[in-house]
């Protein structure tokens, strides 16, 4: 188990199609928990293989609350099989895009076929945070991201942005 770097934009890997994972072997079980550490490490809720730089179609997922018990969710090769006409609008952010937020409308209900962590075919029908999150994740797999829904100009805007953000070592008063 390790806590491994998340990669952000302008990272141009963040635009690349995953492949399926077609083995369920020691090394996909430690991809699958390095996932989850990273992404409790950084209080996200979702996490995509390819943020941490492999090009696999994997996510995890835990929108449980604080307060609540862990929910952790993995899904491989992730499927939508439906989505709902009704809508739900979150603001959204992403690990692989610092300090940015914006507001997504998305199917509220999503069902999902994926293959679990001992292989198994499951499906998973999301509802609220968990649809917007699971479809938030899945386009990753896609080379999609949240700024795709804005226009090229405030997208480019948002990448120089970011860009400059981490050219700028961290400032200290001591
Ligand atoms: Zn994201």
């Amino acid at each position: 188990m390790s806590i491994k770097e998340i990669i952000t934009v302008p990272d141009e890997i963040l635009k690349k199609v995953s492949k399926p994972m077609e083995k369920f072997g020691t090394n996909e079980k430690k991809l699958i928990n390095d996932l989850f550490d990273t992404m409790y490490n950084s209080n996200g809720i979702g996490l995509a293989a390819v943020q941490i730089g492999i090009l696999k179609r994997v996510l995890v997922v835990d929108v449980s609350n604080k307060d609540e018990e862990k929910n952790p969710i993995a899904l491989i090769n992730p499927v939508i099989k439906k989505l709902s006409d009704d809508t739900s609008v979150y603001e959204e952010g992403c690990l692989s895009i610092p300090e940015t937020f914006i507001e997504i409308e998305r199917p509220k209900i999503c069902e999902v076929e994926y293959v679990d962590e001992k292989g198994s075919k499951k499906n998973l029908k999301c509802d609220g945070l968990l649809s917007t999150c699971v479809q938030h994740e899945i386009n990753h797999l896609d080379g999609k991201l949240i700024i795709d829904h804005l226009s090229k100009l405030k997208k480019d805007f948002i990448i120089k942005k970011i860009s400059k953000i981490k050219k700028n070592p961290d400032r200290v008063v001591v």
